[in-house]
This record gives structure tokens, C-alpha cells and sequence, in this order.
């Protein structure tokens, strides 16, 4: 007979299980999304305005819309269904300068088609953003000529030229830290008390006037100000700005509507990204669920597929990946013996996340975190705000976390082909062994290495090490921005350095690692043992975990904002920094794969 808690397990999996199949169910379901129509997210939206285009509220905004209500209501309303807001995002989470406690988080948001094209002025893409946004205007009935849609592309343009490009703004690097008071003073033109406390009025975080914040893109905040105080100086820009936050209040909610709705999004970003026809609408039903409710789902992914013995094989291999990079230290000549003992001490304190979430073993805690839904199979945008308003997401990635000075290898990840308890040690180290190599890289990487082993952001290198580092990280940069993909496409070196050092650190740990308990009767895989050594597969299956199929167009668009290089780029740049590597596969010292100036960080 079923003891007590395993029924009480039963019951929840069956209530995620039959939640999940609703919401499925819902999104496949085109004909009761077409008859719930786009009333319900106009309705959803009203709050936030009243709006200048839609003939319900248009003498409402008459009576007195300002900049400064509709920037509190939508910076309110963004957070509620974890949206990019318009303009800056504003958010409690934790205190880079002190993880022991919270912070004001505040830093600038995107726009709808990324800066780049604004700023290098890509007419196609924008022409094609105009042509979305008509449609849409054309579909929900709103009040808004081609020109009006011209002056939000327009304005989309001002916030992009104080935007700062990415690979200005990676991590931490810039962050600064503040005062609600200081903010205040600042950056008057918001009253940020009162977004706060709109924003948190359900929570028990208090604000003062001392409450602490971290402060990203400064320059952004500099240039923001003077911007919005002269669009609120002119009722038509005014107006503009009540168009635009209408416009980014429905953007992100359109793949949850219509049919026609639905496709506006798609085909813009198909259009940019130079990729023909449509998606079937299973694909897209499969990715909205795993990125609306991806908890539930990831419950029941680990069910089925994350094998509970592999949690120790997983713990040994993180063992000797470690045990590789503090070998590393201690052979870092360019570090002095402070520093070095610091760093030993943080790599001894980093925390690892394997597997799930904690809560996935308890079913009280699973049903406090997941239960409670009501989901319904012909109700998909009722179902997304429902789910929109209580859950976060499920991270599918590894990651290293600076803050919490703590590395996570999910359920996900820890598959082929990256991971499979029969994978020989060659081909494990080459998959995952190299990605733990990489996340536990990132701790020392030239923006992990700001933060202390706690996870506080402070300066704890001293400075002649610093400048060893420097001098390392620079000689990769430069690496990197020789490469291209696809005839000339080139990425910022900057950008990607934090990536590039924790490649090149892991694949290196995990060669290493390998080495020291490699067994000399380890079998040859079938097939390619005729062919390839041990030591070549460990480098393929490396090389294999970043296949990728990509558009020029997307590869273009990607290397403005993605701080991980193509995945190309990805192999060639560990491997060419490794003698093992040219050893193993006897490449000409001089050759593309086996430079003489290696690059080595860690
Ligand atoms: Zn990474």
C-alpha cells in the first residue's frame, strides 16, 4: 500500500502533469484563440494607459496623461508579466556589493529591434519593424497613422543612441553602487520611491531613503533625463510616448493571442533573421511551454530522464575538474601569494547545484512552488497571464553565478550530447567535463574576478596581478577579433572575453583532468577507435557539443549582443591555445589550428 507521502507525490505530478497537457492543449488550439479574440488583452492593457489610440480611453488621456504615470504603470505592469520593460528596468534582487542582503537594481531595457540597428541604421530591418508595427495597429483598431508609427520608430532610435552597446556592459563590469536618496537626486526626472513601492506594494521588502542600489549604465541614466523632460515639454511628443508604451505593453503578449496576432512577431523576426516560411505551431507550442511554465515541465523531464545515479558520477567529475583548476593556481606564475591564497579560498567555497531544485524530492514544497493552477486546454491567454503572474523560469543552461559564487549543471544539460553514464572518460571530459571546466572558469574570469568568495563585488587582486591578468585576457581578445565566420562576420573581443577565458579554461581543465585518471585499458569507442585516439576524441567530442545551425543574418545580428562567440569560434579558440592539442592531432606548428603565440589565461 502506498505510503502517505508517495500518494501526496502522485497527486501533484498528475495536477503538473494535467496543467501542462492544458496548456499545450490550449496553445493548439486556434480556433478558441481566435474566438477569445484580442479583447482580453486590450482589457489587460487598459490599466496601464489611459491610451491616446484606442477610441474607449482616448478622452480619458485627454484629462491629463503624463510621461511620469504611464512610465510608473508600465514599468508595474512589465514586471508583472516578466517582460523588457520600455526605457529601464527597475528590480529587487541581490546585492552584488553585500549577498547577504538586497538591492535596487536599475539598468536600461531594450528597444524592439536591438540598438544596432538603429545606430548603424539597418533600413531594411527598420522598414520592416514599421510595416509590423502598421499591422498591429490595423488589427487591434488603434488610432495610429504611418506616421505615428514613423515617430515610435523615431523615438525607439533616441533611446538606442544613449543605450550603451553590450559589449560595453558586460556582467558587473559597470556596475555602481548607490542610494535610493543618491538615485533621487541623480535622476530626478522619475520619482523612483514611488515606482518602488508600487512595484513592491505585495511585498515585505521596505524602502528608504537609504535602501541600497546597484546601479547599471549610468551614462544611460545621464542622457535619460534630459530626454524624457523634453518629450514631456510637447503634448504631440507626449502623445508619442502614451503610443509607444501602448505598443510595448501588447508586443510581448502577442504570441499568446490570435492566429494573425501571433504571426506579427514571427514574421518580423523570421524576416530579419533571414529565415523562410513559418514554424509549425507544435514547435512553437513546445518552446511556449517550456519557456512559460518550465518548472512544471522540468519536473517531469527529470522524472523521466535524469538518471538519479548519475548525480555521484556527475559530483566525481566536478571533483577532479576542480581539483584540475587548483592545480592551475598553483602553477599561475603571474599571480603573488596573496592573491593566489584568495583565490584558492574562493575556489574552495564555490557551491554546486546538480540536477533540480531541492523541492522536486518534497511534495509539500513542489506543491507550494508548482500547484495551485488552474490551466484550462481552450483558455491559452488566460493560461499565460495566470502562469505569468506567480512563476519564474526554469533555466535549461549551466551557469555560473557570481553572486552567489555557486555553479548549476540542471537536469538539461546533463544530457547527450554532453552527458550519458556509458560516455568512455575521453568523451564525458571533452562533453561536460568541459563545460564544468568553463563554469567553474567564470569565477576567475575578468568580470567573476571581481567578486570575493562570498560573492561581494570588491577589489581583492592586487594590482600587479591585475595587470599579468590583463595582459593574458588581452592577447585573447585580440585572438578572437582575428576570427571570422562566414566570410567576414567578427566579433567584439570584449564582448566575449568572459566566455572566451572560460572556454579556453575549461576545455584546458578538462584535458587535464582527464590526464591525471586516464586508465591505459580504457576501451576504444566501435568505429572511431579504428580511426582517432583517445585523446583526439576527447577534442572532437568537445568540438561536437557546439554544432550549430545558423542564418548569416542571425550570426550577424547575434554577435552585437550574444556574449558567447559563434560556436565555430568556440572550438577553434581552446584548441589553437593547446599544444595537447596539435600534439594529438600532429597540426604544423604554424598552422591555423597550432599558432606558435598561444594565448593562456588559466
Ligand atoms: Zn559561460
Amino acid at each position: 500500500s502506498a505510503s502517505p507521502s508517495v500518494s501526496a507525490d502522485a497527486d501533484i505530478n498528475a495536477e503538473l502533469r494535467s496543467n501542462l497537457a492544458a496548456l499545450y492543449r490550449s496553445c493548439l488550439n486556434e480556433s478558441a484563440r481566435e474566438e477569445a479574440g484580442l479583447q482580453p488583452l486590450l482589457d489587460l492593457v487598459a490599466p496601464v494607459g489611459p491610451w491616446a489610440a484606442c477610441n474607449a480611453t482616448a478622452r480619458a488621456y485627454k484629462d491629463g496623461w503624463t510621461i511620469a504615470d504611464g512610465l510608473l504603470r508600465s514599468a508595474v505592469f512589465s514586471a508583472a508579466h516578466s517582460e523588457n520593460p520600455p526605457f529601464f528596468y527597475l528590480g529587487v534582487t541581490v546585492d552584488i556589493f553585500n549577498t547577504k542582503r538586497r538591492a535596487v537594481h536599475l539598468s536600461q531595457s531594450s528597444t524592439l529591434l536591438l540598438r544596432d540597428d538603429y545606430v548603424r541604421n539597418r533600413t531594411a530591418n527598420l522598414a520592416a519593424l514599421a510595416e509590423s508595427l502598421e499591422e498591429l495597429a490595423k488589427l487591434f483598431g488603434l488610432t495610429m497613422t504611418a506616421q505615428d508609427v514613423r515617430n515610435i520608430i523615431e523615438l525607439e532610435r533616441k533611446i538606442a543612441e544613449i543605450s550603451l552597446p553590450e559589449w560595453k556592459r558586460r556582467g558587473s563590469l559597470l556596475m555602481g553602487n548607490s542610494t535610493i536618496k543618491q538615485l533621487q537626486e541623480d535622476f530626478p526626472c522619475i520619482n523612483w520611491t514611488s515606482v518602488l513601492l508600487t512595484l513592491l506594494s505585495n511585498s515585505s521588502y521596505a524602502i528608504t531613503n537609504d535602501t541600497p542600489v546597484n546601479l547599471h549604465d549610468r551614462s544611460f541614466f545621464e542622457q535619460l533625463c534630459p530626454l524624457l523632460n523634453q518629450l514631456s515639454s510637447d503634448a504631440e511628443q507626449t502623445r508619442l510616448v502614451n503610443n509607444y508604451l501602448l505598443v510595448r505593453s501588447i508586443w510581448p503578449l502577442l504570441p499568446f493571442t490570435t492566429p494573425a496576432a501571433y504571426r506579427i512577431p514571427e514574421k518580423l523576426t523570421y524576416r530579419i533573421r533571414g529565415v523562410h516560411g513559418t514554424e509549425a505551431p507544435w514547435k512553437i507550442c513546445v518552446q511556449s511551454v517550456d519557456g512559460i511554465f518550465g518548472f512544471p515541465l522540468g519536473k517531469l523531464f527529470v522524472d523521466s530522464y535524469f538518471l538519479r545515479d548519475s548525480h555521484s558520477a556527475i559530483e566525481r567529475l566536478i571533483d577532479s575538474l576542480m581539483a584540475a583548476f587548483n592545480a592551475s593556481l598553483a602553477d599561475a606564475r603571474w599571480m603573488d601569494e596573496a592573491t593566489r591564497r584568495q583565490a584558492v579560498g574562493k575556489l574552495d567555497a564555490i557551491r554546486r547545484l546538480v540536477g533540480y531544485p531541492h523541492y522536486f524530492n518534497n511534495a509539500t514544497e513542489l506543491r507550494r512552488e508548482l500547484g495551485g493552477y488552474r490551466l484550462r486546454p481552450d483558455r491559452y491567454f488566460d493560461n499565460v497571464v495566470q502562469i505569468q503572474r506567480e512563476s519564474t523560469n526554469r533555466s535549461v543552461n549551466a551557469y555560473y553565478s557570481p553572486s552567489f559564487n555557486a555553479i548549476a549543471f540542471p537536469a538539461g544539460i546533463l544530457q547527450q550530447p554532453f552527458y550519458r553514464p556509458q560516455f568512455p572518460a575521453y568523451v564525458s571530459y571533452g562533453a561536460i567535463g568541459a563545460v564544468i571546466g568553463h563554469e567553474i572558469t567564470h569565477g576567475f574570469d575578468d568580470s567573476g574576478r571581481h567578486h570575493d568568495r562570498d560573492g561581494n563585488k570588491r577589489e581583492w587582486w592586487s594590482n600587479g596581478t591585475v595587470a599579468a591578468f590583463d595582459r593574458a585576457t588581452d592577447c585573447i581578445a585580440r585572438q578572437y577579433e582575428a576570427f571570422t565566420v562566414d566570410g567576414n562576420v567578427q566579433v567584439s573581443g570584449q564582448l566575449v572575453l568572459g566566455e572566451s577565458i572560460a572556454d579556453n579554461g575549461g576545455l584546458k581543465m578538462a584535458y587535464r583532468a582527464y590526464k591525471q585518471q586516464q586508465k591505459p585499458d580504457e576501451p576504444l569507442l566501435p568505429y572511431l577507435g579504428d580511426r582517432y585516439s583517445r585523446e583526439q576524441v576527447l577534442f572532437l567530442a568537445y568540438a561536437q557539443t557546439w554544432c550549430e545551425l545558423i542564418t548569416p543574418e542571425a550570426l550577424r545580428q547575434l554577435i552585437t549582443v550574444n556574449t558567447h562567440p559563434p560556436g565555430q569560434m568556440r572550438v577553434w579558440g581552446p584548441v589553437a591555445n593547446m599544444p595537447e592539442f596539435g600534439r594529438a592531432f600532429g597540426c604544423r606548428p604554424g598552422s591555423k589550428m597550432n599558432p606558435i603565440d598561444k594565448c593562456s589565461v588559466w
